[in-house]
C-alpha cells in the first residue's frame, strides 16, 4: 500500500493512499492537488474521507464527485457536503482490505472523527486530521481542553508504530513551542533536528509515530514535571493535566 501526502494550499497535506489502481483519499480541501495525483499514477478514486467540516478539508469534495466511483465518508455530526455516509465512534469501514475504525476526537471541532487502520504487514495508520498534529495539537475553536485532553489521549494510546497523519505541516513551529515548555528533553531536540534537516530538503515531517510524538509532544504530556513545571510558570494554577493542557494550549496560542 501507498501512502503519500499530496501537499496543498500553503502548509496542508491531502493523504492518498493507494494501490497502483485506485485511490482512497483524506481532507481533500482542494480537488487539484487529487486530480493531479490520479492522473500521473493513472488511479481510479474509490473513496473520499473527511475528518472534519473545516473550508480546508472539505473544499475539493464536490468537485471530486464526478471521478468518485465510491462514498465519502464523514463524521456523524457535522455538516459535510452531501451525499456522504455518516460515521461516529464504534462504526468502521473498509478501505483495500483493512478495517479502519472510527474514533472520536472532539476538541478542534465538535464533532470531528479521526480514522485508525492496521494493514497487514504494514505499520497502522492514523488520519487524524486537526486534532493531533506532529509536536502539537489543533486549536480548540469548538471543544474544551477536557475534551481535546480526552481525546488525544486516545490517539497516544494507540500501537507505537502507528503512522500519524496530520493534516498540515506545522511541525517546526509546534517543535519550536515544545522546546520552549520542555527545553532539557533531549528526544525532543533531536527530533526537532531531524525535522528541521527533512524541511531543508523540502520534503514532509510526516508521518511520525506515535511513540515519537509520546516523547516530544507536550500536549501529550501535561503528566510529566517538567511540562507541569512550564505550565505552573505561565498561570497554571494546579498540577491538573487539563488545566496544564489549558495552560499549554493558550500559551501556543501566544507564542512567535
Ligand atoms: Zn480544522
Ligand atoms: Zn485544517
Amino acid at each position: 500500500m501507498n501512502l503519500v501526502a499530496l501537499p496543498a494550499f500553503s502548509d496542508n497535506y491531502i493523504w492518498m493512499l493507494h494501490d497502483g489502481r485506485s485511490a482512497v483519499v483524506v481532507d481533500p480541501g482542494e480537488a487539484a492537488p487529487v486530480e493531479r495525483a490520479l492522473e500521473v499514477h493513472a488511479l481510479k478514486l474509490a473513496a473520499i474521507v473527511v475528518t472534519h467540516h473545516h473550508a480546508d478539508h472539505v473544499g475539493g469534495v464536490d468537485a471530486l464527485r464526478s471521478r468518485l466511483q465510491g462514498p465519502v465518508y464523514g463524521p456523524a455530526r457535522e455538516r459535510i457536503p452531501k451525499p456522504y455516509v455518516p460515521l461516529e465512534e464504534g462504526d468502521s469501514i473498509e478501505l483495500f482490505g483493512t478495517r479502519y475504525t472510527v474514533i472520536d476526537v472532539p476538541g478542534h471541532t465538535a464533532g470531528h472523527i479521526a480514522f485508525y487502520g492496521e494493514p497487514a504487514g504494514e505499520p497502522p495508520v492514523l488520519f487524524c486530521g486537526d486534532t493531533l498534529f506532529s509536536g502539537g495539537c489543533g486549536r480548540l475553536f469548538e471543544g474544551t481542553p477536557a475534551q481535546m485532553l480526552r481525546s488525544l489521549t486516545k490517539l497516544a494510546a494507540l500501537r507505537d508504530d502507528t503512522r500519524v497523519c496530520c493534516a498540515h505541516e506545522y511541525t517546526l513551529s509546534n517543535l519550536r513551542f515544545a522546546k520552549a515548555v520542555e527545553p532539557a528533553n533531549a528526544d525532543l531536540l533531536k527530533y526537532l533536528a531531524h525535522c528541521e534537516a527533512l524541511r531543508e530538503r523540502g520534503l514532509p515531517t510526516l508521518p511520525g509515530t506515535i511513540e515519537s510524538e509520546r516523547k516530544v509532544n507536550p500536549f501529550l504530556r501535561s503528566s510529566e514535571p517538567e511540562v507541569i513545571e512550564s505550565a505552573r510558570r505561565h498561570g497554571a494554577a494546579n498540577d491538573d493535566p487539563v488545566t496544564v493542557f489549558a495552560t499549554l494550549r493558550h500559551w501556543k496560542n501566544e507564542f512567535r
